[in-house]
């Protein structure tokens, strides 16, 4: 990978097309911070994403801004935020600097207004995030040797105490790692391993928010295992894939080809391996804990129902809909099974072409009987007994008489 020299950073910012709008309507003068500057001396894909900080008054900016812009302006109120949407599907965060001290480890910083970008810029996470450009003018700010770190691919922390601050800059850490293919150079490495028991520490939504922020990425697997070498799972009483293992993408090839529709974070939370209870501490939705906790539960049991049966259709689904919504996928993801890929593959689709209307047509009541029927006549169709609604009204009418 190669990137600009220092130097060159005016050169890589005109040639940011997307960014052209912006840098014409700003209002006075702003620094370019955070991932866009890592991305772009990086001369990664160009972001959709910008985060401009302003030393003084950011909603009052933004407002100039999206006015000059003719963009949309939502502000935050928090820490004086604002969003600034243009052309199609660009858009400027606009933030005043601000100093971050922390009174307890892992907990919420206390914000104040910083009057210098510097002191904004040392609030940061790693080197490689902690530089600014100022606009107009394209003047690299670099206090922490980031660009150098870049050029090394190291992932480095502005201070000793930086991972006891905020311990979730560990996971982040490992993600950049990932991500660009980088490294945290020793010591960092060294800090982090020493912090990893304070992840205990951190609210459940906040795991839950940089768990999620790893599924989105690349290769999770990837991430995962190297948390688990820095004994972040052991600390969160959890247990992440030592290795990258198949598992998670199975999970995702099997999501895409049956059209499943699972979330990358839904497909990634069932490949850890975690005490019952622990997705409600994280906070994850009900219906996501409750799928991914009885997958993990039943697994053995369907596969264990199943053996022997794939030349049972009706069987085979009788016993995956006994089991809750993730149980089949997780299992087949697990290992290869027939019984499971024939669902899959066919009976998940087999549906009946009459209902209980027809079966009030054919004179039954509003009954208990009128399910019984139904899943008589499933269990035949499954069973390729039955083709096309002809045969299934003909079958319902005998079920009847009966
Ligand atoms: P990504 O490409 O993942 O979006 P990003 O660098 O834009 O990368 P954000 O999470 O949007 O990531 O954060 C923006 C910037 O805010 C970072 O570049 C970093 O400077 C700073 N930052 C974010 N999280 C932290 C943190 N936990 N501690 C310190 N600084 C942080």
């Amino acid at each position: 990978m190669t990137f600009g020299p220092a130097a060159n950073v005016g050169r890589e910012l005109r040639s940011l097309e997307r960014f052209q709008p912006v840098l014409d309507a700003l209002p006075g003068p702003a620094y370019l911070v955070g991932g866009t500057v890592r991305d772009l001396m990086l001369r990664l894909p160009p972001r959709f994403d910008f985060d401009l900080a302003v030393v003084g008054d950011a909603e009052r900016f933004a407002g100039h801004l999206a006015a000059r812009l003719g963009g949309r302006l939502t502000t935050f109120g928090q820490f004086g935020t604002a969003r600034v949407d243009y052309d199609d599907r660009a858009h400027v965060d606009v933030a005043a600097a601000r100093t971050e001290t922390y009174a307890t480890p892992a907990a919420l910083p206390d914000v104040a207004a910083a009057d210098s970008i510097e002191q904004d810029l040392a609030r940061r996470d790693f080197t490689i995030n902690a530089m600014a450009i100022a606009l107009p003018h394209a003047r690299l700010i670099d206090p922490f040797d980031g660009s150098q770190h870049l050029r090394e691919r190291i992932v480095r922390v502005l201070h000793e105490g930086s991972f006891i601050d905020d311990p979730t800059r560990i996971f982040r850490a490992a993600r950049y790692e990932t991500r660009m293919d980088f490294r945290m150079d020793p010591k960092t490495e060294t800090l982090a391993l020493m912090a990893a028991p304070l992840v205990a520490q951190l609210s459940g939504a906040r795991v839950r928010e940089e768990l999620f922020a790893i599924f989105e990425e690349e290769d999770p697997e990837r991430t995962l295992a190297r948390l688990h070498r820095l004994g972040i799972d052991e600390a969160l009483d959890v247990e992440f894939p030592a290795a990258p293992t198949d598992l998670q993408q199975r999970l995702r090839e099997l999501n895409d080809a049956y059209a499943l529709g699972l979330s990358r974070s839904h497909l990634g939370l069932l490949s850890i391996r975690a005490p019952e209870g622990w997705l409600d501490d994280i906070k994850v939705t009900r219906r996501i804990a409750d799928g991914v906790e009885a997958a993990r539960r039943e697994e053995p049991f369907l596969r264990a129902a199943l053996a022997g049966r794939a030349d049972a259709p009706a069987e085979i689904v009788e016993a995956v809909e006994r089991t809750g919504p993730d149980t089949a996928l997780y299992t087949l993801a697990r290992a290869e099974d027939s019984a499971l890929r024939r669902y899959f593959d066919r009976l998940r689709g087999v549906r009946l072409e009459v209902d209980g209307d027809d079966l009030r047509a054919l004179g039954l009541d509003e009954s208990p009987r009128v399910g019984e029927v139904l899943g008589e006549l499933r269990r035949r169709k499954l069973n390729g007994e039955l083709a096309g609604r002809a045969e299934e009204l003909a079958a319902a009418r005998e079920l009847l008489s009966e």
